[in-house]
């Protein structure tokens, strides 16, 4: 394998922050990966770690310090393992371990939410459609994070002179948050299939009528060279349970692209299965913040058990390697090592099938060290 580095310095600033419940258990076994690179193909970090969640209250009283808010926005990217758990569900909203999650995306800018749904061949019995159409399924929903009708003002609940309550939320998108969204969708369908679907309700919502007039501009001016087509969102969420191999990118807003990606999601069959990334501006140099997550939770029924499959967070490690430091070749290496080992027939507990062999979370994670060997010998 032609893929070692002749630099030594590291590619860059990660900071780790593992949280709460089996959010440690998974981020061990990244390390193990990335120990792995550093050793043999030189591909190697500045790596510092956090407290972030539950274990940061516990700590500290609050769920996210300014020293680790400060160092996430030092960092090159962060990757995060999960937080939350009942001993803390009765603590005043601000200082909940999910605050901690919501104050890193809101200050480090993260606008573009990467959700891949992708299904492993030795998988597609675990997805609830038919085989046929989730074999070889490798879809990204690229959702809107900042904007729209979770942010929008007007915002409550008001009482109205007869005594009925009416609630009120406001969807609103400018121009320049449709337009860097969209530029993020056609980025990434350049390194995919070249397709984009641009997704809202242009029939009922003058939102979306902006939305696909906008992004129909920045495709004809700047991405001649991707596929566009527009799709309304109730039209969508029946074509990705009906077709869902049509799509390469989707790209909708942060109400939509939230229930599509869900539904999606669940294409592949188990949670513990799903990465994510969500990404910023580019600075001048064309550096992103982003941070990299599991798309599951802390699991406190099953935390503390060494049965968690850690794969969600390698392949959120994955992701990293692929959109903050352009080591494709890495990341190919890595989910190809998942995808044989899944292959050979090694299961953690959430995606067993008869006939498989039931392992640990730090078994599952040898096992993919050794097919990195394999690969690279
Ligand atoms: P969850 O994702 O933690 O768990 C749901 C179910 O899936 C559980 O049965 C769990 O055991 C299983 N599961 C999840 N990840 C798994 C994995 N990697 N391997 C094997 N099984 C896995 O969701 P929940 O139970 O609704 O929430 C638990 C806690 O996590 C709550 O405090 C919630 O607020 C928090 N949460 C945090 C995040 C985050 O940190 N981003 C996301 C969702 C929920």
């Amino acid at each position: 394998m032609a893929l070692l580095r002749n630099d030594p310095a590291p590619l860059g600033k990660v900071l780790l922050l593992p949280g709460d419940g089996i959010g440690p258990e998974v981020m061990r076994e990244v390390r193990r990966i990335m120990d792995w690179f550093a050793r043999r193909q030189g591909i190697d970090f500045e790596l510092g770690e956090g407290l972030v969640g539950g274990i940061s209250y516990d700590r500290h009283g609050t769920p996210l310090t300014d020293e680790i808010m400060e160092r996430a926005q030092a960092a090159d990217a962060v990757l995060f393992g999960a937080v939350g758990g009942p001993k803390y569900d009765d603590l005043p909203f601000a200082q909940k371990p999910e605050r901690g999650l919501l104050r890193l995306r809101k200050e480090l800018g993260l606008f573009a939410n990467l959700r891949p749904a992708k299904v492993f061949d030795a998988l597609v019995d675990s997805s609830s459609l038919k085989p046929e159409l989730v074999r070889g399924l490798d879809i990204m929903i690229l959702r809107e994070l900042t904007g729209g009708i979770y942010f929008g003002e007007p915002r409550g609940i008001e009482t109205l002179p007869d005594g009925q309550r009416r609630g009120i939320n406001t969807q609103v998108y400018t121009t320049g948050e449709i337009v860097r969204i969209a530029k993020v969708g056609f980025e990434l369908a350049r390194k995919r299939q070249r397709r984009v679907c641009s997704v809202e309700k242009a029939n009922v919502m003058e939102s979306g009528v902006l939305w696909r007039e906008e992004v129909q501009k920045l495709h004809d001016a700047e991405y001649p060279d991707v596929e566009l087509s527009h799709m309304y969102a109730d039209n969508c969420a029946m074509q990705l349970v009906r077709q869902p191999k049509q799509f390469d990118v989707i790209v909708s807003d942060n109400l939509f692209g939230d229930i599509l990606s869900d539904c999606a999601a669940m294409l592949t069959g188990s949670l513990g299965m799903l990465p994510s990334a969500s990404l910023g501006a580019p600075d001048a140099q064309g550096k992103r913040k982003a941070l990299y997550e599991p798309v599951h939770g802390s699991a406190p029924d099953i935390a503390g058990q060494n049965v968690a499959n850690p794969i969600a967070m390698l392949q959120s490690f994955s992701m990293m390697l692929r959109h903050s430091f352009d080591q494709d070749a890495a990341a190919d290496l890595l989910d190809g090592a998942i995808a044989k080992v899944l292959a050979g027939g090694l299961r953690t507990a959430d995606i067993m099938q008869d006939g498989m062999a039931r392992v640990s979370t730090s078994t599952m994670g040898e096992a993919i060290v050794r097919e990195l060997d394999k690969a690279a010998a």
